[in-house]
Order: C-alpha cells, then sequence, then structure tokens
C-alpha cells in the first residue's frame, strides 16, 4: 500500500465523520434538562436574587490603575463586598476573611478543616468583569447592569464570567455552614478583583501571601469550563461538561525592522523598504503556521469523549496517544509549540528580513506547556461524581471530559503552590449554538435561572467530596 492509498484511506474515513455529522444535529434537539441529585439543603429563590443584584454592581477592572480597578468604580467595589458582608453573615462571622492585594481588594477566605496537617483545597473566583463596548448598550436585551431576570434567564455582565462563582460559592458554604458540617482540610476561597486584567495585583497578591506563610495547596479549583448542553459538534452528541486542565499560553512579539531609509519619492526596489519586509514576513508565517502535534490534555479529552463519538471515529479517538493516529489528529487539529522565538527567526530568514531584532512582551506567558492536571486523580474524580449527580439528561448523566482551555485564568498564580494541580470549571450551562458562550465578554451575557440551584448544590457536593468530613478524604 502507498502513500496515496494510505491518505484516501485516511480522507474517506473523515469524509464519513463529516457525513454522519449531520445525522447527530437532530440528536441534539432532543436534549432536556433533568436535574437528578436534590441538594440536603437547598437554596431557595433569594440565591436567585442575591446573584441578580450582584450583576448590578459596575465592578470594572483597569490594568493601568494603580489598584487595577478602573477610574470612578471605586463606589461599586465598596457597595459589592457590603452587599457580601450583608448577604452572607455567616461566612463572615465563622469563616476567616482576609483583604489582601492592591488597596486590598479582594478576598481571601479560610475555612479551617478540623485536621490541620492536610492541605487546603483553594476555590478561585473573582468578582470585576471587563466593560461593556460603547455602542453596543443598545444591542441588550436586557441592559448590561440591570440585573434582570426574564425568560428564564439572569442576564448581565458577569452572569457567566464568573460572579456567579462568588455567589455559588459563598451560597454553598452557607448551606453547608447551617447543616453544620466541618471540613476535614481546609477550605479556601479567593475572589479577584482584576482577574480580566491579569489578576497580578488580586489572585497574585493572594498567592505571594500563601507562598510566604508556607502554605502548599492540595487542589485548586477555578473557573473555566462549563456544561455545553449541545455538546461538542461532530463528535459527541450529548451534554459535555468540560473540565479545563490546562491552560495554552501565549507571547506577544516585537519585531524591529531596519531599514535605510531614504526618501519617499525613490523608495528602494531591492525590497529593503519596511513594508515589504513585513509583508515578507507576515507572508511567510502565514504560509508556514506552527507544526501540529498532539499532547496532553488533547489525548485525554478525545479518550474521554470517545464513548460519546459516533462509532465509526471511536478507536481514533481512544487510542490517539499512540503514533501514527497521534500525527493524523494532529494534522486535523491546529495546535502549537512554544519555540515561537525559533519560528519566527526562521521566517524572517526565509523571507529574506535581515537585521531585525525580536523581543518578548513582558505581558507574555511563554513556557514549556506544563502544568497539565491529571485526569485520573481523586480530585478530578470527586468534581465528576459531584457534576454527574446533580446534572442529568434524558435519565443520563452528563459526561465529563477534560481538556485545554483556550484563555488564561486567575489559577495561573497558583500553579507553582498545587500538588494536584489546577481544575478549570463553573457548574453552569451553556448552549453554544444559542450564542450563550459567544455571550462572555460580549452582548447578552446571561445565565439559565434554574442552573442557581444546581451550581449551588453542585459546589457543596465538590466541598463535601474533596474535604470530606468522614476522616477519609482523597489523597
Ligand atoms: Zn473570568
Amino acid at each position: 500500500m502507498n502513500i496515496y492509498n494510505v491518505i484516501a484511506i485516511i480522507a474517506a474515513y473523515f469524509a464519513a465523520w463529516v457525513a454522519i455529522d449531520a445525522s447527530l444535529e437532530a440528536k441534539f434537539a432532543s436534549i432536556t434538562q433533568h436535574p437528578a441529585r436534590d441538594c440536603p439543603v437547598p437554596p431557595n429563590d433569594q440565591a436567585v436574587q442575591r446573584l441578580a443584584q450582584f450583576l448590578q454592581f459596575q465592578t470594572i477592572s483597569d490594568s493601568h490603575s494603580d489598584d487595577h480597578i478602573k477610574s470612578g468604580h471605586h463606589a461599586a467595589f465598596t457597595s459589592l463586598l457590603a452587599f457580601l458582608r450583608e448577604q452572607y453573615p455567616e461566612v463572615h462571622s465563622q469563616l476567616q476573611v482576609e483583604e489582601v492585594g492592591l488597596g486590598g481588594w479582594s478576598r481571601l477566605i479560610t475555612w479551617q478543616g478540623s485536621d490541620p496537617q492536610l492541605k487546603p483545597i483553594l476555590y478561585i473566583s473573582h468578582y470585576d468583569v471587563v466593560p461593556v463596548t460603547p455602542g453596543t448598550e443598545q444591542l441588550w436585551s436586557h441592559g448590561p447592569f440591570n440585573g434582570s431576570v426574564a425568560d428564564g434567564f439572569l442576564w448581565g455582565r458577569g452572569a457567566l464570567d464568573v460572579k456567579l462563582g462568588v455567589i455559588g460559592l459563598l451560597e454553598a458554604v452557607t448551606r453547608l455552614l447551617a447543616r453544620g458540617w466541618t471540613p476535614h482540610r481546609t477550605i479556601m476561597l479567593s475572589f479577584g478583583h482584576d482577574e480580566e486584567v491579569g489578576g497580578s495585583g488580586g489572585a497574585g497578591e493572594v498567592a505571594a501571601l500563601l507562598k510566604t506563610r508556607g502554605v502548599q495547596l492540595e487542589c485548586v479549583v477555578d473557573e473555566g469550563g462549563v456544561v455545553l448542553l449541545d455538546g461538542l459538534k461532530g463528535l459527541a452528541a450529548q451534554p459535555m461538561a468540560l473540565v479545563g486542565t490546562a491552560e495554552k499560553l501565549y507571547t506577544s512579539l516585537h519585531v524591529d525592522l531596519v531599514s535605510p531609509g531614504g526618501h519617499s519619492s525613490m523608495p528602494p526596489t531591492d525590497g529593503s523598504d519596511i513594508a515589504g519586509q513585513a509583508a515578507r514576513l507576515i507572508t511567510r508565517l502565514n504560509a508556514h503556521p506552527f507544526p501540529a502535534r498532539l499532547r496532553e490534555p488533547l489525548p485525554s479529552f478525545l479518550a474521554a469523549i470517545a464513548p460519546y463519538a459516533p462509532r465509526i471515529v471511536r478507536p481514533l479517538m481512544a487510542y490517539s496517544h499512540i503514533q501514527p493516529l497521534s500525527w493524523v489528529l494532529a494534522q486535523l487539529l491546529v495546535s502549537s509549540r512554544t519555540a515561537v522565538l525559533d519560528h519566527v527567526t526562521a521566517a524572517l530568514k526565509a523571507a529574506g528580513v535581515h537585521g531585525a531584532t525580536l523581543s518578548i512582551s513582558n505581558a507574555s506567558h511563554i513556557g514549556p506547556p506544563g502544568h497539565v492536571t491529571a485526569s485520573n486523580t481523586t480530585y478530578f474524580e470527586a468534581l465528576r461524581q459531584a457534576v454527574q449527580e446533580h446534572w442529568r439528561y434524558a435519565d443520563k448523566a452528563v459526561a465529563v471530559a477534560p481538556f485545554l482551555m483556550s484563555g488564561g485564568t486567575d489559577s495561573k498564580h497558583f500553579a507553582d503552590l498545587t500538588e494536584h494541580g489546577i481544575l478549570r470549571f463553573v457548574p453552569v450551562s451553556v448552549n453554544k449554538t444559542a450564542g450563550e458562550l459567544g455571550s462572555v465578554h460580549s452582548t447578552n451575557e446571561r445565565m439559565r435561572v434554574a442552573d442557581v440551584k444546581l451550581m449551588v448544590c453542585t459546589y457543596a457536593r465538590m466541598m463535601e467530596l474533596m474535604a470530606g468530613a468522614s476522616g477519609s478524604p482523597p489523597s
């Protein structure tokens, strides 16, 4: 069999994949939501009202200000923090609440466990939001800071990213306190005020504080993946809960080009002009993207969703970590490598651009794609169990899979402090096809009212399982 036969077989295989994709679409429509397990102490409608009010504070962060709070918005942060004290008196009286970060605007809350020898579990969220793009206010069905509850949704900036997490965690703790439950392992909550501008003044300072205290964390749970109601197009025709076990890093490069100069009436004809050099470099980079490779957590992600995928692609997904399947899949999926400088340097050479200098911008997070959290730990299992007990569809538990986050979160600041890694997930459902995921940082951000209860129950269950009261915590 020559290479052309191999290519033809692979092409036929994926053509079949694409063909059955259409039949999957019909199955999505029949999915309905059936919450399965009730909380021992379920949240009441107050939780929805609290979240609606919480969305009204215009807590917008800004990297250009000294304390990372946008000029004119300090009163909103002050009111928001007062609101939390007022609405969650048990948390503020029974747990240790510390003002941390630039200006003391972030919060570190510690719920002391009964066994001080055990490392704490940290849950992260943030209460800052991104601004509404000027001129788009009129496009919102309900004002971005009105906190409207309408048509089965809570509407507003922060409804998904991620004021819901702050309220969800505080509600969960309140309900566990009401039950007289005590964690075996210490539980910490870190609420940042500047995540949207990098988090250095909030979560970064919390991490630095924990470091000076010699605190090592057992596991970190942060925002990230959600329950995708409409599954994964072409791969899984059922709701999927995706848990971020790694973050895509990024880098910004400055390329300084040099030109001999001269009068614009006599531009050089040898291609040494700046525009010509830049054009050649961009064309070259565009034509030669980074080589694709399949690396963790992608093989784990594919293996986890394989049972829900069309039969024809299951073996390919289940064994994607093995060559040559790995190579085949890598050609189909977008991937990148960290040797950005090498790649751009080679492109400069190939484009005939000489004397240029490359430098990495300070805002970059370049490095080996390390810090991939294993998806076979007891903590991942605890999260999976908490999700599957509460999120069921058509009498089936929602599938839970690890995935690579394309965005950055505050958890990066804690990467060196955690033994069992970072799980990035918020228990909320999103219909991607309906544009709900696209509403994050955009227009008409909203979450399902029905999800508030599920979210609180899931967080409470996660805490029970991860910080176990029974004396047999996960190890
Ligand atoms: Zn966020």
